[in-house]
């Protein structure tokens, strides 16, 4: 767990992060979000003592961060930044493995680590461990600099716009590997993005701030349904109904199913009226049923189950 209590950082007389309390539950994702300027990287680098505070205090493990032991603090904690940060004359695997390498490990082991992790992030090992950071693509660098903040297994995680220098298409690429990454290790993670969508696709819950002050601390379907106050309501903008669609899971979806078929899943494939549950939300099934020639989009389950949605089920949905 990492909790905020009553933090304060100034910087001369501008105050970066004001009265801050907030508790990140072990396992999930916090997303901080605000305009820029309004202390979401000073919030993020006070976790890892980039920063210290000024005043308040911040727990990690129930054990005062300002008493934390420096080293044993690097190995829980992880950090992904946007520049990614890779060292330019170590290989792929080298890169990953340095924390390892810091441990002691022997060649053999760090290499198996790195292949390992290189798998979790989906990249093939024997075609990219041996590769340098500069014959890599942004999106691979990514990557690369997820699985090194992963090497040694650190339970805590933070994230600093971690997919914000890549084209939209593998970001959203990126983000969904994310998800099937952070639901099997249950990381506690903290992560700051300015993009609201990524926000709701990832966090558990999403702190926003502004101005050094926390507005709200929710899960999206909360803070979409009912914002705080008018700078919550703002942010969050008059197209929140359409925002909450990404906050369904199609896989959680309950309900009548029949058995898929064949063709259900060709459909799915192809994109014709039918799509996988599996890593999709409720925005995708919406997408897919306005596409559709027909009125109805067929989910094609995991368990070779279907369902079929319309547009009053997903209004149900949402509004339930
Ligand atoms: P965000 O990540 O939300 O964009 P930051 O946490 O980076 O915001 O910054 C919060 C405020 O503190 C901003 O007004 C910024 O200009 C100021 N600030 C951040 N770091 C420093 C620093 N090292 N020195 C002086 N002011 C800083």
């Amino acid at each position: 767990m990492i909790e905020f209590c009553n933090v304060w950082k100034r910087y001369g007389d501008k105050t970066a992060v004001r009265d801050l309390s907030l508790r990140i539950d072990n396992g999930t994702t916090c997303v901080l979000i605000g305009p820029s300027g309004c202390g979401k990287s000073t919030t993020l680098r006070m976790i890892n003592r980039l920063h210290e505070p000024d005043d308040g205090y911040i727990w990690v493990d129930d054990v005062a961060l300002r008493d934390y032991n420096p080293a044993r603090l690097r190995l829980r904690v992880g950090y992904v930044i946007q520049s990614v940060g890779l060292l330019p004359h170590l290989k792929v695997w080298q890169n990953i493995a340095l924390v390892p390498r810091l441990l002691g490990w022997d060649t053999k082991r760090r290499r198996a680590r790195a292949a390992e992790l290189l798998e979790l992030v989906e990249l093939d090992p024997s075609e990219q461990a041996d590769k340098y950071p500069r014959q890599l693509s942004g999106g691979e660098a990514q990557r690369v600099g997820v699985a090194r903040a992963l090497a040694a297994d650190p339970p805590y995680l933070l994230m600093d716009e971690p997919f914000g220098a890549v084209d939209p298409r593998t970001r959203a690429m990126l983000q969904r590997s994310f998800r099937d990454i952070q639901k099997r290790l249950k990381k506690t993670v903290v992560l700051v993005t300015h993009d609201l969508d990524e926000a709701i696709y990832l966090g558990d819950t999403i702190a926003i701030m502004n101005a050094g002050a926390l507005r709200q601390h929710g899960s999206a379907a909360e803070i979409l349904a009912e914002p705080a106050d008018e700078f919550v309501r703002d942010f969050v903008g008059s197209d929140r109904m359409l925002r909450m669609l990404r906050t369904v899971d199609l896989p959680k979806l309950t309900g009548e199913r029949r058995s898929a078929t064949a063709s259900d899943r060709r459909r799915a494939e192809r994109g014709e009226g039918a799509l996988f549950a599996h890593g999709a939300t409720l925005k995708d099934a919406m997408a897919s049923l306005l596409a559709a020639p027909g009125e109805r989009v067929d989910i094609v389950f995991a368990d070779g189950t279907v369902a079929g949605l319309d547009f009053a089920a997903i209004r149900g949905l949402i509004t339930a």
